[in-house]
């Protein structure tokens, strides 16, 4: 079977795809390319969560500033360092440190020192480097990505959540917008990130020719990594109230979650792709499943235990009891399960960020 998939048409196609022996095919191509392109190994980046205050009000979003339920907290530098460090130590090669939006001088610099004494710390025979760091702090100005940068963070992930304007403007408020997000992620590529972002999938009033456009999107960005999942209501937020436009539910959400992640290893083939914990809320083994369509990433929960339950950005999140040595070792059995091999000690960039680089 020719797997062509460039077009929107062609994509779209894909994404609709229900026929069993038709998904086999597509997964078993979309991993075929990741072994090409990519190996078939699995990096570990250790999610820090640090800090669940946000000034922004996204209406899917559990944390969002209006939730006045939500318990607010900001771990120390030595919380976040300490956890940094224990990454480090169990040969996770990279940390991701991601909170609510924030611009605050004080926040601003905050992340700066955080980021550079987990540098300096992490330096090791097995990280001659120090630990990979991912940053997922929202949208800032062009100055503090620089600052976040000659700090020590090399890799950004920015979530567009969905490039269909109109889409976008249901799901925030009037003063966050599609325009600035990407203006966002562009001064991101200018100051040298590894540029990651991603969409929901199962949104009211979201349809497959949407989702091939944020594929396409992703191309046209010459995008390196991608973190994306599907929607999953929180309980306190203005979506809820339009449960009944939720046309993508149930199996059909785990079918075009999977196939989000192969249509994106098709169309982008080098990059790097998460299996999100959110795959996980929806199948016990959907970040099994999401490796085997061609995932290569997983973020193993680093966020102290007490903390866990005050991120919520949807409900029925998993593993909020778990230590970080439950996950570490419930991990390491989910991905030796599917026959992968997790890549230890290596901060496992994207290729296509490094093919990019050396043209
Ligand atoms: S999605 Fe991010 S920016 Fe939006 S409210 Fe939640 S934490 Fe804040």
């Amino acid at each position: 079977m020719l797997l062509k998939y460039e077009s929107r048409d062609e994509i779209a196609s894909l994404l609709s795809e229900q026929d069993p022996g038709k998904i086999e095919i597509i997964r078993s191509a979309a991993h075929e390319v990741l072994v090409r392109e990519c190996g078939d190994g699995v990096f570990y980046r250790g999610l820090i969560e640090f800090s669940n205050n946000c000034r922004s009000d996204c209406y899917y979003c559990g944390i969002r500033c209006s939730n006045g339920d939500v318990n607010r907290f900001d771990l120390t530098k030595d919380e976040i360092v300490e956890s940094a460090l224990w990454c480090a130590e169990n040969g996770y090669g990279s940390v991701v440190l991601q909170s609510g939006e924030n611009s605050s001088e004080s926040f601003i610099s905050f992340v700066c020192d955080t980021v550079s004494t987990i540098k300096k710390r992490s330096v090791s025979d097995r990280l001659p480097d120090g630990l990979g760091i991912t940053l997922c702090v929202g949208e800032q100005s062009e100055e503090d990505y620089k600052r976040f940068f000659e700090a020590g963070a090399h890799r950004y992930l920015l979530r567009i959540e969905t490039t269909n304007p109109d889409l976008f403007r249901s799901i925030h408020p009037e003063d966050q917008t599609l325009e600035h997000r990407i203006e966002c992620l562009k001064r991101l590529r200018r100051t040298g990130f590894q540029v990651g972002t991603g969409v929901m999938f199962g949104l009211p009033g979201q349809n497959y020719e949407m989702l091939a456009d944020d594929i396409l999107f992703f191309k046209a960005m010459d995008i390196d990594m991608i973190g994306m999942g599907p929607y999953i209501p929180h309980s306190a937020t203005p979506l809820i109230t339009r449960k009944r436009q939720f046309k993508i539910v149930g199996d059909a959400l785990l079918t075009v979650s999977l196939l989000m992640i192969a249509a994106c290893r098709l169309v982008l083939k080098d990059i790097n792709i998460a299996a999100t914990t959110a795959l996980q809320t929806i199948d016990p083994q959907g970040r099994e499943k999401g490796l085997s369509f061609g995932a290569n990433v997983i973020m193993p929960q680093l966020t102290p235990v007490d903390y866990r339950k005050s991120y919520l950005l949807y409900d029925n999140k998993p593993c909020l009891e778990d230590t970080k040595e439950d996950c570490r070792n419930c991990l390491s059995r989910r991905i030796e399960g599917v026959n992968r091999v997790i890549r230890y000690n290596e901060w496992g960039d994207s290729p296509h960020f490094m093919r990019r680089r050396r043209i």
